[in-house]
């Protein structure tokens, strides 16, 4: 079947937007017609940065659509159905079993090497194989396959113009809100400080006003950043200008020290105000994509003595199923107002949409898929 999709040519260069060829789905494959897909910051860095696997590729991994074709063995859901689809996962590792996905033994190779674990890809273009599968998905494209793994099944109650801006839940939003609720857990009348509000940080704040933490701060170095932060939860913002000592305005913001730390910079001199600026007993987590080979230097004394926790996360820890229905419920609350960091484009303009990313205008791009 013949598809279009914005591929990815050779390491920094613009992508294309084409037609290729995609396989039928294979047994426990499914195939979805994409309605709308985020960018998230991980396909704007692998692009320029050299890549573990050949190109072409078609990127993308914050898919919403509609299954459109189902492989035999496929069970959990239909064709018609309105899916939101997440991380690939092997599903019967160690990591797996212990309902653990996001640590999967083959998480590399499920979500980066864009091919199948027997090393196929659905995608083509005049016979030449073109990598697909990119977080089980691919989603810069008309459509995809996924598996039964990645896909979750968005409720009847969601409306049309909200299920376009689901995509996102499957990584970024996920993302930062599993890092507060699963993972840093800060209780009523806690602290939490999040460092970096693009979507990740933003999601993180909102989850940590959502769950009733006391004191919010935002630290960020963009001004109209920080003052979104404050509409959408933080109770208090720090411009980190170079002039401002962050870690002692933390200090004085949350009484002697945060609780909790979410450093979405993946810059290690920010993590390191991370795990500074705790308190006793104070949780600091960590996510995004540092380059091969970052290195961090600990206070070993100070992380001993205070009884610090210092905790890389990926995908929030949720297990996307469970996890996205639940944001859903709190966003018909309105306790978490994922929509307002969001702006739909045209699949047409997704370079704009990545430049606006890049640049902080816009926190999440939405790519709104040709009928
Ligand atoms: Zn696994
Ligand atoms: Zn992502």
């Amino acid at each position: 079947m013949r598809i279009t999709a914005a591929v990815l040519n050779a390491p920094g260069t613009p992508l294309v937007i084409e037609p290729l060829e995609i396989e039928a789905p294979r047994d426990r494959e499914i195939r979805v017609r994409l309605v709308a897909t985020g960018v998230c910051h991980t396909d704007i860095s692998v692009m320029g940065r050299p890549f573990p696997v050949d190109q072409p590729i078609v990127l993308g991994h914050e898919g919403a659509g509609v299954v459109e074709s189902v492989g035999s063995a496929v069970t959990k859901v239909q064709v018609g159905d309105r899916v939101v689809l997440s991380y690939n996962f092997c599903g019967a590792c160690p990591s797996c079993l212990r309902h653990a996905p996001s640590y999967c033994r083959y998480f590399f190779g499920s979500n980066f090497l864009g091919q199948r674990r027997d090393g196929s890809t659905a995608l083509s273009r005049d016979g030449q194989p073109v990598r697909h599968h990119f977080f089980g998905q691919s989603s810069f494209a008309t459509h995809c396959l996924c598996t039964e793994q990645n896909v979750v099944k968005v409720p009847d109650s969601v409306p049309h113009e909200l299920f376009e801006l689901l995509g996102p839940l499957g990584c970024g939003i996920q993302t930062g809100a599993g890092a507060i609720i699963n993972v840093l857990k800060p209780q009523m009348g806690e602290s939490v400080v999040v460092f970096g509000t693009g979507a990740v940080g933003m999601a993180g704040l909102m989850a940590a006003r959502a769950i009733g933490a006391a004191t919010i701060v935002a630290v960020d170095r963009v001004a109209d950043r920080l003052a979104l932060a404050a509409e959408l939860g933080a109770t208090h913002t720090v411009l980190a200008d170079g002039d401002t000592d962050v870690v002692a305005r933390i200090r004085e913001l949350t009484g002697g020290g945060a609780d909790c730390s979410l450093d979405t910079t993946a810059v290690s001199a920010v993590l390191r105000q991370a795990l500074d600026g705790l308190g006793p007993l104070g949780r600091c987590g960590f996510v995004g994509g540092a380059p091969v080979g970052t290195q961090l230097e600990v206070d070993v004394r100070d992380v001993m003595l205070n009884g610090k926790t210092l905790r890389g996360i990926v995908e929030g820890d949720a297990n996307a199923d469970a996890f996205i229905p639940d944001l859903i419920r709190l966003q018909a609350q309105g306790r978490f107002p994922f929509e307002k960091l969001m702006k739909i484009y045209p699949f047409e303009s997704i370079h704009q949409a990545m430049a606006d990313a890049r640049a902080g205008s816009t926190v999440k791009p939405v790519l709104r898929m040709p009928a």
